[in-house]
């Protein structure tokens, strides 16, 4: 764990979030009143319901895009560049924007479309953060 890391700073919509991830449970909120799965929201972003509860997620989806970070944007990743971040398409539908790591912390190459499960980050703030591993 690096302590230098930038962590997130959970609030009181997120707070739910963060602590099923620190129980090794990915979540997303699911409307009642319509059902479309989502992320952070204190509204429906269909229908504007209220009504939002966290569910847990599959944690299974595919890489929907790649960015390739050849620059350290904060001096804790100085060691990591280049590397490659993924946006997530979850099997439910939203997209989480995360690490990708192997299962032994060996380098992986990221592809679109690449089948692929969440793994849990513990950072030295205390807060749990989602990763993705290829799928086994
Ligand atoms: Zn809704």
């Amino acid at each position: 764990v690096n302590p230098d890391r930038p962590s997130p700073e959970p609030d009181a919509v997120s707070s739910a979030f963060f602590t099923a991830l620190g129980e090794g449970r990915l979540c997303l909120q699911s409307c009642a009143e319509c059902g479309t799965p989502q992320f952070g929201q204190l509204f429906c972003v269909r229908c504007s319901s209220r009504s939002l509860r966290w569910v847990p997620a599959s944690g299974r989806g595919t890489v929907y895009a790649v960015t390739r970070l050849h620059l350290a944007y904060h001096p804790a990743f100085a060691e990591s560049v280049p590397y490659s971040a993924v946006t997530v398409e979850l099997e439910e539908g939203p997209r989480l924007y995360a690490n990708l790591v192997a299962d032994g912390g060996a380098a992986v190459e990221a592809e679109i479309g690449m089948a692929v499960e969440v793994r849990f980050s513990a950072l030295a703030s205390g807060v749990t953060i989602p990763v993705f591993a290829p799928a086994a």
